[in-house]
């Protein structure tokens, strides 16, 4: 869907920026094909529209039509107005840790790419913050996610809380808790359980942990590629748990653009990450200038 976007948006601008002077109409039909293209990326239709709405207001009142370059500042609108709604409030890629032990809560679906995300960000909070991190897994129900996180440790030197069967996710919150404070350490995460789909086990199951872990960041994953339905999980999530920010995983994929501007519109968190591959270096601060460079293409 990114392609589309992006190339479809190139055709109406390169038609714009050859021409010479535009009449109203000019800009009209170009937001037009604007809008089109939105939804085509699998941006929601209020969105869109308030979006080229914004753009139609502000091109109108700096008079583009009457500019020796109409094409190049209709452009610039719809690039600036981007970014202003992909900007969260903050710095990006900034999250509240400091009070150490600082808890980061993790929480998405399943597939999502959460774990890897725990991983990569624990990576990074060590590497460029100089950080002392400790992970745990909370997902009972699936011992080869408990797993997975324990082995991604050990690849990237962050230690994991060590796993005991049978306890209970919340008790495990706890004590990776008393483990962070005893241990001195100055972050640490803890990975939710996901599920296939939004269930009530699974956010009662959130919500118990998060009351005991008093998140300073409570981070959604969530799969940039799902488009509508990414923001309707971070809609879901939002309401019940209450997140403080969003990383948007496979932004290696096609879907680069769509997702990320409803998200922002939509449900008004920040992005805060994006990631970008498997690999445990490929998550990077979410750029807005970058990704409206992308979606215009
Ligand atoms: P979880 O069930 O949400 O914990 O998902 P995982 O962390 O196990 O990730 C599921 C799959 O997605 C794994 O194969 C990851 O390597 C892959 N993955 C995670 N993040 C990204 C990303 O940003 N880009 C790509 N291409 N793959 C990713």
């Amino acid at each position: 869907m990114f392609e589309n976007l992006s190339e479809r948006l190139s055709g109406v601008f390169d038609r714009l920026t050859k021409q010479g002077a535009l009449s109203e109409d000019d800009v009209k039909t170009a937001l037009r094909e604007v809008r089109v293209a939105l939804l085509e990326a699998d941006v929601s239709l209020p969105v869109a529209r308030d979006f080229v709405k914004a753009v139609q207001d502000k091109a109108t009142g700096q008079s583009v039509t009457k500019s020796v370059t109409p094409g190049q500042q209709v452009v610039k609108i719809v690039h600036d107005a981007l970014v202003d709604v992909l900007r969260g409030e903050g710095e990006p890629g900034s999250l509240k840790i400091d009070n150490a032990p600082a808890p980061i809560l993790m929480v998405g679906l399943q597939g999502s790419g959460k774990t890897t995300t725990t991983a990569k960000l624990a990576k990074r909070l060590k590497e460029k913050d100089g950080k002392r991190v400790l992970m745990a897994s909370l997902d009972v129900n699936r011992p080869a996610a408990m797993e997975q996180l324990q082995i991604l440790g050990t690849q990237i030197g962050v230690d994991t809380l060590p796993i005991i069967k049978g306890e209970d996710p919340v008790t495990i919150a706890k004590r990776a808790k008393t483990q962070a404070s005893l241990g001195g350490y100055d972050v640490y995460m803890l990975d939710t359980a996901g599920r296939l789909s939004i269930d009530e086990e699974l956010m009662a199951q959130v919500e118990a942990v998060r009351d005991v872990a008093n998140p300073r960041e409570t981070l959604l994953v969530v799969d940039g590629l799902t488009g509508q339905d990414a923001v309707h999980t971070a809609e879901n999530f939002d309401e019940r748990i209450g997140i403080s920010g969003v990383v948007l995983t496979r932004m290696d994929g096609d879907g680069r653009g769509g997702a990320a501007l409803s998200m922002r519109a939509v449900t008004g968190k920040p992005i805060k990450f994006v990631g970008l591959g498997e690999k445990m270096d490929a998550l990077e601060t979410f750029e807005p200038e970058r990704v409206a460079g992308r979606i215009l293409g």
